[in-house]
């Protein structure tokens, strides 16, 4: 996998991504990011890349012939026109479905705006995909870029030691993991859930499950109704609504 990030602070987002498990998978090969610096894509004698916004109103737009010629440079040297990610308050809520659907790329552009964003003829002409982090606004597009970055990566062959184990953890099948554990077995006087320290595979993976249900149903139930559940499970779900339905009752 390739990213290239469009930016006005490419050092801001090559300094997050190149530590830890990403920075490894880099260094191995596996990824490769690169920072496209906007600005030296800039026709103006002194290096702006912005101007006041037409019809007024507050802060600066990011002119189009910047960004259009740092992407066009980048396809020309690429020699193909990957897709290119806008980062916007406005577009689709990222997510691990979008995650999965986006590492099966080989090449990925993040076009990161600031100030109040970036003349919209630029965006009709590169853009294939808006893609926002959440109902908020941040000052630029690098945050969000970056963790696209880090939940796409996970999902790439390779980069995670053990390539299970993005399969497993949250979000994965619409259910939230359950609770881990590590060494000491007794911790000030808490102890590790007995059934873990059995050794029987069979009744630890359902132990599991099913605290992937409970925990699921306690704090993300919009997931469930996704949720790839056996017959047996729905069952177990029912029960547990019943129990909550029951604790609730005698709590008023
Ligand atoms: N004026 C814009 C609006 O109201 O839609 C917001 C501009 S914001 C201050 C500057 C830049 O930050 C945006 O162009 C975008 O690249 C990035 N940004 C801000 N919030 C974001 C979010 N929730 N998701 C993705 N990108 C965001």
């Amino acid at each position: 996998m390739n990213y290239h990030v469009l930016t006005l602070f490419p050092d801001m987002v090559l300094n997050g991504l190149n530590t830890s498990i990403i920075g490894r998978a880099v260094e191995k090969g596996i990824l490769s990011v690169e920072a496209v610096n906007i600005r030296d894509y800039t026709k103006e004698k002194h290096g702006h890349v912005d101007d006041a916004p037409y019809g007024g109103g507050a802060g600066m737009v990011m002119q189009a012939a910047p960004v259009c010629d740092a992407y066009e440079a980048l396809c020309l040297r690429l020699g193909k026109r990957p897709r290119v990610l806008y980062m916007t308050p406005q577009g689709r809520v990222f997510n691990q479905t979008v995650a999965e659907e986006l590492a099966a790329e080989e090449d990925l552009v993040f076009l990161c705006g600031h100030y109040e964003g970036i003349d919209e003829r630029a965006l009709e002409r590169i853009v294939t995909d808006q893609l926002s982090v959440g109902d908020y606004v941040l000052t630029g597009g690098e945050l969000p870029a970056m963790v696209m970055i880090d939940c796409i990566s996970r999902l790439v062959p390779g980069v995670l030691s053990n390539d299970q184990s993005a399969e497993i953890e949250s979000f994965h099948d619409n259910l939230l993991e359950y609770p881990q554990y590590t060494r000491p077995e007794v911790y000030d006087g808490q102890s590790v859930p007995e059934v873990l320290l059995s050794g029987h595979h069979k009744k630890i993976d359902q132990w599991r499950r099913e605290q992937s249900i409970r925990r699921t149903l306690e704090r993300r139930p919009d997931l469930l109704e996704k949720a790839n559940l056996t017959l047996k499970e729905r069952e177990f779900l029912e029960e547990l609504k019943k129990e909550m339905e029951g604790k609730k009752r005698l709590q008023l």
